[in-house]
């Protein structure tokens, strides 16, 4: 028995609680984790909230990140000692995740810990950070550089939008953060954003095409925001969207695309292939330092789990939650 989230579902009543769990929970796979921290991500806040059907097996363990010691390995490239780091794969949907003290996952998912890195940086991280790094990438694989001019970063004060501020101002780029909680501005700054600017200004339907003002864009919001802003990129400009926060459509004209030659560059980190995880997570080893996580993680046990996940979605989180499993 281990402790851990459960999510179940039985005639239609869908259950979460913190709970013993059987060992005889965990699913087939090659690799038994003893699990040392988890994170809350917005899909993690959907699925133990069960506002969207993120879960597709149950019962199921939610966590669809997870780092922890190897304790027993069939595989060749992992053994009992290793440190491994899990994001995505279905983990935490289909296959019983990182929030709880063990998991049995498959060798193929699961990356070594990068060299320099603690544990707890790296949950810190998580899935949003891993994906702001492969938003960066994409910007820079379609040439987009510091001189190229603003980057705007929506979403600023989530996961995936205060890592992007971070990484970008890092490495040089000049940022633009957008959000709906202006009294965070101070955060904002302290990050790396050289402007903050109020989400309604992109929030509600506008034009096909407005002033050419971003060189590059790392979008986690979808809709209307993101309609707006491939309508207000620059000649050439790369717009890398990645979410979906305030709707999954897409309600846009062609007119950026066609007579302005922008790229929309859609980023999936689920089932992103192993090499491009092993540079983005290379990349965030060498561009981060210790004091970059100050301000923006912050630690609860799994006894806080549940409610915290509402407030994620409510949209109070500011940051990156990790979770430490080992504790209350
Ligand atoms: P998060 O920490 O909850 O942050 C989302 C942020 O979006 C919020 O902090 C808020 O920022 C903004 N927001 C929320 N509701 C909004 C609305 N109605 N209109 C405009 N902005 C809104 O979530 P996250 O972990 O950063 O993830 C962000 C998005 O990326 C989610 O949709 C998630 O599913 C997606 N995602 C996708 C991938 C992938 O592989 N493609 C990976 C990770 C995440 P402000 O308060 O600053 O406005």
């Amino acid at each position: 028995m281990f402790k851990g989230i459960l999510i179940d579902k039985v005639d239609d009543k869908y259950t979460v609680q913190l709970q013993d769990i059987d060992d005889a929970v965990l699913p087939e796979g090659d690799v038994d984790i003893d699990v040392m921290y988890s994170t809350l991500n917005y899909k993690d806040g959907l699925a133990i909230t069960g506002k969207s059907p993120v879960v597709r097996r149950f019962p199921m363990i939610p966590g669809i990140d997870l780092v922890g010691t190897v304790t027993k390995s069939t595989a060749n490239n992992f053994s009992a000692g290793d440190t491994v780091l899990l994001n995505g794969f279905g983990v935490g949907e289909t296959h019983c995740g990182g929030l709880a003290q063990k998991a049995r996952l498959k060798s193929e998912w699961l990356i070594s810990l990068p060299s320099g890195m603690t544990p707890e940086h790296a949950m810190a991280i998580g899935t949003a950070g891993y994906t702001a790094m492969l938003c960066v990438i994409a910007l820079e694989k379609n040439g987009v550089t510091p001189e190229s001019g603003e980057i705007l970063v929506t979403g600023a004060n989530g996961g995936v939008g205060s890592f992007a501020i971070t990484i970008l101002s890092k490495l040089g780029y000049k940022v633009v953060a957008s959000t709906g909680r202006m009294n965070e501005t101070d955060y904002l700054t302290k990050l790396g954003a050289s402007e903050v600017i109020d989400r309604n200004t992109l929030s509600e339907p506008g034009k096909p095409m407005v002033r050419e003002r971003w060189a590059g864009a790392v979008d986690s919001v979808g809709s209307h925001t993101l309609a707006n802003v491939c309508a207000s990129t620059k000649y050439g400009g790369t717009v890398a969207a990645c979410g979906l926060a305030q709707g999954m459509d897409f309600p846009a004209s062609v007119a950026p695309f066609i007579l302005r030659g922008i790229t929309l560059n859609g980023i999936d980190s689920v089932m992103r292939p192993i090499a491009d995880r092993v540079e983005a997570w290379e990349r965030l080893a060498n561009i981060l330092t210790p004091e970059d996580f100050a301000d923006i993680s912050t630690f609860i046990g799994l006894g806080k789990v549940i409610e915290t996940a509402e407030q994620l979605l409510e949209g109070k989180v500011r940051g990156r939650v990790v979770v430490d499993v080992n504790k209350s």
